[in-house]
């Protein structure tokens, strides 16, 4: 009988394992139904817009299973992308929270909340969690980019350029014409005119062809009838950054009829023209020349870059050197419907994001990029 007993032992081990194995397997169907229930449910919410219980069954399933970490990431920034930031900073803060996290996983929920937070205008949690992030010797550019923004959210420009001198040489290089426009902003704020200067320094320093460091020394010298020292920002700008000459217009011309150099002015704006082409620096040219000197420049330009500046100066020419009065007052009037229409179109456009304007600003409102703003070229601009 004994024997018996011994001769069963290896079927009651095979018959133990046999039913641990079932168990386990019932186990995972159970947990994966579920799952997928909570999924299934937390997708229903989604779809018949009650986002909040939506988000409520995806973090209870987040308690289920970590691996749907890259799903729940995705879920967070779609509803930042929605705008709906209060949610992404629920999912992001629960992602955060969840023990089995890897340190990279960690860095990256870390990553998104403070766009969450940035997002919110909550300027002092996202500055909070990117300081961390940065103090990591293998912090992703992206940390970096995004403290950046903070810093420019809140105008803190010592911030901002402290930062980014504790970047590596290749994107300290590569950020040097924002830090250019930092020192811009600082000199824009400052009351006292020494600062101000010692600032555009900086900025050149930083950018030897920042336009906008050159355009306000030379508002500065013309305010304080410093002429001289007006044509040297106006001659470095026609050398350096020529793109930006047309802003100086026409109060270009003051600072030469001041020091009794005219010629100098004539052959200034010739430099400029090689260099850039541009219809308002043209026109300028033609200023100082006689009608029939002036009438064939502008048509010379018109056959090189057609533009409706041009063409509008044109035909004043025409009507002015005409002789019948009707022939006069009908050019004339379609002289002012076209200098109507130029006044109408924006003058401006970021080169990045496309965004127009009458005015120039050197931080685009819209892709919040620096110096990208420029005049329109072509037939309606420039
Ligand atoms: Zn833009």
């Amino acid at each position: 009988m004994l024997e018996l007993l011994f001769l069963l032992l290896p079927i009651a081990a095979a018959y133990g394992w046999y039913m641990g194995k079932r168990s386990t397997r019932i186990n995972q169907q159970r947990s994966s139904e579920s799952l997928s229930k909570n999924y299934f449910e937390g997708l229903n919410f989604l779809l018949s817009d009650q986002p909040d219980k939506a988000v409520d069954r995806f973090i209870e399933l987040l308690q289920v299973d970590s691996e749907t970490f890259d799903t729940h990431l995705s879920l967070g920034n779609l509803f930042r992308k929605r705008g709906e930031v209060d949610r992404s900073i629920r999912i992001h803060q629960n992602l955060i929270a969840r023990p089995s996290l890897s340190l990279a996983q960690k860095d990256m929920a870390m990553m998104e909340l403070a766009k969450d937070y940035l997002a919110a205008g909550l300027f002092d949690r996202a500055e909070e969690i990117l300081l961390q992030l940065v103090k990591d010797p293998d912090h992703s550019d992206e940390a970096e980019k995004q403290l950046l923004s903070v810093y420019q959210a809140t105008k803190e420009w010592w911030k901002a350029i402290h930062l980014v001198k504790r970047f590596k040489r290749a994107r300290r290089k590569q950020l040097a014409p924002q830090v250019a426009h930092f020192y811009c902003q600082l000199a824009q704020e400052s009351k006292s005119e020494k600062e101000q200067q010692d600032f555009w320094l900086q900025a050149l320093k930083q950018d030897e062809c920042c336009g906008r460091a050159y355009l306000a020394q030379f508002d500065l010298a013309c305010e304080q009838r410093r002429f001289n020292d007006a044509i040297t920002a106006l001659g470095s700008i026609a050398q350096l950054a020529p793109e930006w000459f047309a802003e100086t217009l026409p109060r270009a011309q003051q600072p030469f009829t001041e020091t009794q150099r005219r010629d100098e002015y004539a052959e200034l704006l010739q430099l400029v023209l090689e260099k850039q082409p541009s219809a308002t620096v043209t026109l300028a040219l033609a200023e100082t020349m006689a009608p029939e000197q002036a009438e064939q420049m502008i048509l010379a330009h018109l056959k090189r870059q057609p533009t409706m500046k041009g063409f509008h100066r044109l035909m004043q020419l025409h009507a002015d050197a005409m002789a019948s009065e009707s022939s006069r007052d009908s050019l004339m009037l379609l002289s002012d419907l076209v200098g109507k229409q130029i006044r109408l179109r924006p003058k401006y456009r970021c080169i990045q994001c496309g965004f127009p304007g009458h005015s120039l600003y050197w931080h685009c409102p819209s892709c919040k990029s620096w110096g990208q703003i420029q005049r329109i070229q072509g037939l309606d601009g420039d």
